[in-house]
């Protein structure tokens, strides 16, 4: 059977891991949250003391890092579930730093692009679309107000027993959308081919509802 590759982007908290994961249950596709991928090696660095702002320093770890995403969403880095710890604030604030350095990047698309080969798959990210899957069967490219996004995101952590400030959410997501639309190598951009979708009045069900029919609209 022919593998096929959704492809997910967009700013930070669009709603994008919510909706590739419901998609990928109800399509049976392998769910990969390559954000989830960038945290983990920056967890790996602070947790080392390393300077998050030092691009030599972080990229001279690249051999000793193993991220792993298993089927059921946990995150392993060397074998040391991640899962929660990568959803943290400090993580959260030098994640954008640590995934603009070219060789981070490079390692990791090399594995994402490897879990590709193996399983149909929908993939979340930024460069997904424009460089890590540029031949993926569907791209989308998911959208929504920096308040709708903030307050969504809010909703999220608190769910999850994640401490958080509603201003702060605000702020940071701002701070990397800027961050990751200006680095100079796979910057967060619409690929010219992906569907634009704007979710800032759509429930989760809604925009699921229109992924999929964007989805068997392209893979017929
Ligand atoms: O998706 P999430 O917000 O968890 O991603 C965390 C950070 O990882 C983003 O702000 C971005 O800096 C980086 N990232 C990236 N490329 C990806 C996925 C995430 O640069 N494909």
């Amino acid at each position: 059977m022919k593998l096929i590759s959704v492809a997910i982007d967009g700013p930070s908290a669009a709603g994008k891991s919510t909706i590739a994961k419901i998609v990928a249950t109800k399509l049976s596709l392998t769910y990969i949250d390559t954000g989830a991928m960038y945290r983990a090696f920056t967890w790996y660095v602070l947790e080392k003391n390393i300077d998050p702002n030092n691009e030599v320093d972080c990229t001279s770890v690249i051999p000793n890092v193993h991220i792993h995403l298993n089927k059921d969403g946990k995150v392993f880095c060397n074998k040391i579930d991640v899962t929660k710890e990568i959803r943290g604030l400090e993580v959260t604030k030098h994640v954008s730093a640590v995934s603009s350095y070219r060789a981070i990047r490079l390692a990791l698309v090399e594995l994402q692009r490897e879990m590709a080969k193996k399983d149909s798959v929908i993939m979340d990210g930024r460069d997904i679309g424009t460089y890590v899957l540029p031949s993926a069967d569907v791209k989308i490219f998911l959208v929504a107000s920096v308040e709708t996004r903030a307050i969504r995101r809010y909703k999220e952590n608190i769910e999850k027993g994640i401490e958080c400030d509603l201003e702060f959410i605000k702020k940071d997501i701002e701070r990397r959308d800027k961050f990751d639309s200006s680095r100079s190598f796979a910057p967060l951009k619409q690929a010219e081919d992906a569907i634009l979708l704007d979710t800032s009045d759509l429930n989760i069900e809604q925009v699921v509802e229109r992924v999929i029919a964007i989805i068997e609209k392209k893979v017929k």
